[in-house]
């Protein structure tokens, strides 16, 4: 390995141009990243973010407009060979010959990457995905599910450092994703760095070591899931009082504050700005009997919501 990062990508634009069907669309407007080895990357942002667009550029599916990447230190352009074969890559549509068995298309895919029969490791992989009862089985008999499990197995015959998963849970029941949330971390917990898209704050904050939010196909933030949750810049305190109140007392009506109804005083405000001494001072001011004090800090998806908002 060349690079301390399992992925690099700086200025990366894409502009998909115009078709009788659709105007030109600038889906990337010029992205960087650095995702460290051994992580849980993942990648969040709303529908037509440009997701799948990166995902594509990375599996040599798009051709990109400007910028540049590299997977496990070698560069997409000069080194197409050597990326591609560190990269396993579960796409967002699920596709398969509907004329192969499960076992085929995992024996084919290792064809296609010229791995010799002696180390192919098809069993080991139906294994780990949970198909070794259904290896015979058509691909178009399979249930969703399976075929996604599939998917996974099919971007892991080559032995890829790196596996990137397209919405891998998309769609799918509570069950079903809990178990691929399972495996996303047992394949990281062997050493796989896991690069993973979701429009899910749930599952990026369950799987995620770093969070990118893009949206419009820039950036919007990158940080640890602990910093995101951290520095998000919204608390609430919520005051109740001995008797309900009616009204926000004078001494904080300079504040965004309201009374709700359960007639407890609420007030939004941002730590960075405002200290919570400075609150509990004008509250005592304003001489109410308090009898208790919560507050409470926005998740994940008020700050998705925050910063997605234009
Ligand atoms: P995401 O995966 O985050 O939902 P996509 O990368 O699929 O986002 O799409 C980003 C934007 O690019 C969207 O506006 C989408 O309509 C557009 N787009 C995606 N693929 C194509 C394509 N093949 N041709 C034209 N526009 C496209
Ligand atoms: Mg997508």
């Amino acid at each position: 390995m060349k690079s301390e990062y399992a992925i690099e990508i700086r200025g990366l634009k894409k502009t998909y141009k115009k078709t009788k069907s659709s105007d030109e669309k600038t889906a990337l407007k010029g992205i960087d990243l650095q995702i460290e080895t051994g992580s849980i990357f993942g990648l969040l942002g709303p529908n037509g973010a440009g997701k799948s667009t990166l995902i594509n550029i990375l599996a040599g599916l798009v051709q990109k407009t400007a910028g540049t990447a590299s997977i496990w230190g070698f560069d997409i352009d000069e080194n197409p060979r050597n990326a591609k074969a560190n990269i396993g890559i579960v796409p967002q549509e699920i596709y398969f010959d509907p004329f192969f068995n499960a076992r085929e298309v995992l024996e084919l895919q290792a064809g296609f990457f010229g791995i010799p029969k002696e180390r192919r490791r098809t069993a080991e992989i139906l294994e780990m995905v949970e198909l070794t009862d259904k290896s015979k089985t058509y691909s178009r008999s399979l249930s969703g599910g399976m075929k996604r499990r599939l998917l996974v197995g099919k971007a892991m015959v080559h032995n890829p450092p790196i596996l990137v998963l397209d919405e891998p849970t998309a769609g799918v029941d509570v069950e079903l994703r809990k178990k691929i949330w399972q495996q996303v971390k047992e394949m990281n917990a062997r050493g796989v760095t896991i690069v993973l898209t979701t429009h899910y704050l749930e599952e990026a904050e369950e799987l995620c070591d770093k969070i990118a939010i893009i949206n419009h196909g820039e950036v919007v933030t990158c940080d640890t899931t602990a910093n995101l949750l951290k520095h998000l810049d919204e608390k609430q305190l919520i005051v109740q009082g001995a008797e309900r109140l009616t009204s926000v007392p004078n001494t904080l009506k300079d504040m965004q504050a309201h009374i709700d109804k359960n007639g407890a005083l609420v007030i939004k405000f941002s730590p960075s700005k405002i200290n919570m001494g400075e609150i509990l001072k004008k509250l005592a001011e304003a001489s109410l009997e308090i009898i208790d004090l919560t507050t409470t800090q926005s998740d994940l998806e008020d700050i998705f919501l925050q910063l997605t908002k234009t």
